[in-house]
């Protein structure tokens, strides 16, 4: 796996490109390189920041509404997938070149792909008892910390 061109620690949830294809493991280690690409023009560049934001949000989130739809039957299952679906819909344009345009086409692709998963995963969801109430826990905390 390739590393973060700056602090050379491997990407994961933050991971970010840019257009020569220089890898960075966050925003942080992103803009202190020096010497990249000026992507502020790139045509595939708001697609490409929007997507990557949404598949970090879903990727960080996903499981807690999911205890939430236990919980407070809100949001639903379906109310997370068609969400999704939502979130997806201007990116089949894109979809369809498989990431064969270039970096930022190919993360796109990535992302997609990767929503697509965790789409498939809320769908063949049911609530792990151990996980559920360590959430619960974690939620009930939360509330006596606020009333005291
Ligand atoms: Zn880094």
């Amino acid at each position: 796996m390739k590393r973060c061109k700056v602090c050379r620690k491997k990407p994961r949830l933050e991971r970010r490109v840019d257009s020569d294809g220089n890898l960075f493991c966050s925003d942080g280690c992103f803009e202190v390189f020096e010497g990249g690409p000026d992507d502020f023009d790139h045509p595939y560049i708001d697609d490409y920041e929007s997507i990557r934001r949404s598949y970090i949000d879903w990727e960080m989130s996903y499981e807690e509404d999911l205890h939430k739809s236990v919980y407070f039957l809100y949001p639903k299952k379906a109310d997370l997938i068609e969400w999704i679906d939502e979130m997806l819909e201007p990116y089949w344009g894109c979809y369809g070149l498989e990431g064969h345009d270039g970096v930022f086409s190919a993360e796109i692709y990535r992302y997609m792909q990767e929503l697509l998963k965790i789409q498939e995963v809320i769908r063949d969801w049911e609530p792990d008892e151990r996980k559920y109430k360590k959430w619960l826990k974690g939620i009930r905390t939360a509330k006596s910390e606020q009333t005291n």
